[in-house]
């Protein structure tokens, strides 16, 4: 068979027996399905040879290109050896060689690495330390077995990161299955939910969260955030201080602390972790997403010794964790993961971050200036563009016209692919991507707000 009469196929085998993630499928059955072949730095290569830049990093994975010479070396050495053992019972050398990387690089205080395979598994393994922590440490007192968390909070599709999460759109659906938790409001400056502007708020929006933990503290775990960026809110960032003052908050009330790093870690922020930003060390951190460099699926959730040590006594004590998966602790990912790390060293990827950012800040002023784009919120290479319809009243699109999707397609057909959020441009970039790079993304981007938003207006 060639080349070309073997694709044929595999768009209609696609569809015939695949059933894609967030993916309304009738839709997806009615159009030509984009299979990506190929990948070469911040770019995608399709069957038929067409390049695209890619501008969600294959969804906020990858951080320093496609086909890395170091990633794919550190793979192929690894596969060498063993591509996987259980981490039941057994210990692997990349497994510990990371573990011990990440606690060099993590907040001061985390000291335990647990690894897992994905991102909202790293948050359920927090949620389950965290209750099972409190259990074992004052056995006595009433339980501490809830959550508080934002609204708009996204930590994963799993039912426990689902319970922490408020996003209509993909929760809804699944209320009868989640556990109760306390909700709070977001810091959403652009529309903030007490009408106040920053930094003359000071940050009233945080008292909501101070008084649940005052009057709950007693049967509250912990708090979980993402730190800095909500990201699959629609890329909403905290004004700065934010974050320092929920760790106050969780330390004055004894409640813990879990971070959702998953899409804020691994330089996406201009630091390692978002929370570096602030000096902040949580109780719990879960990782995934960019530790493997877009490579292998891989996650973690990273604790102080405090609280592994309140896990610690004879067996017929019973306080094991009793919670692991067949893939935890791959070799080949912690490999991967591993040389993902040397590249930050080899590569100055955090300064080269923070001096892209100014530059990617600067490309997008000209963004800001387009009738229809009512907020920028950039954190690094995280961006989020809000779409409104009407920038002076900041009404947003009705969800059905779809701008965002619209924009995406504008901007696929002129050789650059996103995935939007709702209303909102989601702009994550590799961290290797250049300059001018960069500065083609956000031409073609422009170019697609522009004409989509008029073809709209003058369609309605
Ligand atoms: N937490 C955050 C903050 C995320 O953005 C995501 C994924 N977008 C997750 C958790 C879930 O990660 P995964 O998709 O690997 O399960």
């Amino acid at each position: 068979m060639t080349r070309s009469s073997t694709r044929l196929p595999l768009a209609a085998w696609d569809h015939r027996y695949l059933w894609h993630p967030f993916t309304q499928m009738e839709e997806w059955e009615a159009d030509t399905p984009l299979i990506i072949e190929k990948g070469k730095g911040s770019y995608l290569i399709d069957a038929q040879g067409r390049k695209y830049l890619d501008g969600t990093s294959s969804i906020w994975v990858n951080l320093h290109g496609h086909r890395h010479p170091h990633l794919d070396r550190a793979l192929t050495r690894q596969l060498r050896q063993i591509a996987h053992s259980t981490f039941l019972g057994l210990t692997n050398p990349p497994a510990i060689r990371l573990a011990r990387e990440l606690i060099r690089l993590a907040p001061k205080g985390l000291r335990r690495v647990f690894y897992s395979d994905n991102g909202s598994t790293a948050v359920e393994v927090a949620l389950k330390m965290a209750v099972q922590y409190w259990q074992q440490i004052q056995p006595t007192a009433g339980p501490k077995q809830s959550f508080a968390h934002l609204k708009m909070a996204y930590h994963g599709d799993t039912i426990g990161s689902v319970s922490v999460g408020n996003i209509e759109l993909f929760h809804a659906r699944f209320k009868p299955l989640l556990f109760p938790t306390h909700q709070v409001e977001p810091p959403y400056c652009y529309r903030c939910p007490l009408g106040r502007t920053y930094p003359s708020c000071d940050m009233a929006c945080i008292d909501p969260l101070e008084r649940l933990l005052e009057t709950r503290h007693r049967e509250l775990a912990g708090v979980i955030i993402e730190p800095l960026v909500q990201a699959a809110a629609g890329m909403m960032v905290a004004p700065p201080g934010y974050l320092a003052r929920v760790r106050e908050l969780c330390t004055r009330y004894n409640v813990l602390l879990i971070v959702d790093e998953v899409a804020t870690g691994f330089g996406r922020t201009g630091k390692m972790f978002a929370c570096q930003h602030e000096g902040v060390t949580p109780d719990l951190m879960a990782i995934s997403k960019g530790l493997t460099g877009g490579y292998m699926p891989l996650a973690a959730t990273l604790t102080t010794e405090a609280i592994y040590r309140a896990f610690l006594g004879r067996y017929d004590e019973w306080k094991t964790f009793f919670h692991g998966h067949s893939y935890t602790g791959n070799p080949l990912g912690c490999a991967v993961a591993l040389a993902n790390l040397e590249i930050f060293r080899r590569e100055q990827t955090l300064a080269q971050v923070r001096k892209k950012s100014r530059l990617l800040a600067r490309l997008l002023q000209p963004v800001a200036e387009l009738p229809h784009v009512g907020d920028i919120r950039q954190c690094g290479f995280m961006v989020g563009i809000e779409l409104v319809e009407n920038r002076e009243t900041k009404a947003p699109y009705p969800l059905e016209r779809r701008i965002g999707h619209r924009v995406a397609q504008m901007c696929r057909v002129r050789g650059l692919l996103l995935r939007p959020l709702g209303n909102v441009i989601a702009l994550v970039p590799p961290l290797s991507m250049r300059p001018r790079e960069l500065t083609k993304m956000v031409a073609i981007l422009h170019s697609a707000i522009r004409e989509t938003t008029e073809n709209l207006a003058s369609a309605s």
